[in-house]
């Protein structure tokens, strides 16, 4: 077990906890190496903290730092990041080693695709010391968001880690536990494999998680 290293996330309410929580079992489900560790702000309710405790090995509150932060502002100039911005809070880790930043709407789908994802940040961080500092917060973001496509391959067979990017998250859809389906609305235009990778998170949630919060 690699203690000095962990796998991080973030989630500032308890709709973003539900993300947090499939995605720190999927880890639990492919690798017992490194600790998980979630970040969460003041508004997570006390029950959901306690239900974090069980899946994460340190559950660390931290002020949201949001839009209104002028100074990372200005070193981004994206506004629109708003409380994403919390997640820079992972530097504040410093008793692990490495830490590999996750969205809480990501999932591990297979094993292995982690050790693919932590050498990818592997090369990130070897020059993180002598870097051009301009060229740091941006990608901490983007590591994040699409940019993970760039270096993991996706989409196919290869898929490790799964990203559910954009407005509609896992947890905004419908899902019949009886059947195990996902209920499209009339607006989802979801293709074959969007449909199984959410398919995908519903049956962690539904088979672990909701458990936990019954
Ligand atoms: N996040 C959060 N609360 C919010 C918005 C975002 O905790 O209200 C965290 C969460 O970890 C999320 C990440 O910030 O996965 C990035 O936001 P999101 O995934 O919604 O952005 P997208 O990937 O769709 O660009
Ligand atoms: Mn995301």
């Amino acid at each position: 077990v690699v203690t000095d290293q962990a796998f991080v996330t973030l989630a500032t309410d308890d709709v973003y906890c539900q993300g947090a929580l499939v995605l720190g079992q999927s880890l639990r489900n492919h690798t017992t190496s490194r600790k998980l560790a979630v970040l969460i702000t003041p508004e997570v309710s006390s029950g959901m903290r306690s239900v974090l405790r069980s899946v994460f090995d340190e559950v660390t509150e931290v002020d949201a730092l949001d839009s209104a932060d002028s100074v990372h502002l200005a070193l981004l100039q994206r506004p629109e990041l708003g409380v994403t911005f919390t997640k820079l809070h992972c530097w504040t880790l410093t008793h692990y080693s490495k830490c590999v930043f996750m969205d809480a709407d990501t999932l591990v789908s297979r094993a292995g695709a982690v050790v693919m994802f932590v050498s990818v940040l592997d090369v990130f961080f070897s020059n993180w010391a002598t870097a051009d500092i301009g060229k740091h917060l941006p990608f901490i973001y983007n590591l994040s968001s699409s940019a993970v496509y760039t270096y993991v391959p996706a989409f196919n067979q290869d898929t490790k880690v799964v990203h559910f990017l954009g407005a509609t998250k896992p947890w905004n859809y419908k899902y019949n536990l009886q059947t195990k389906r996902v209920m499209q609305d009339g607006t989802a235009s979801g293709s074959f494999h969007q449909l199984s990778f959410l398919a995908l998170w519903w049956n962690i949630y539904s088979a672990s998680i909701l458990p936990l919060l019954e």
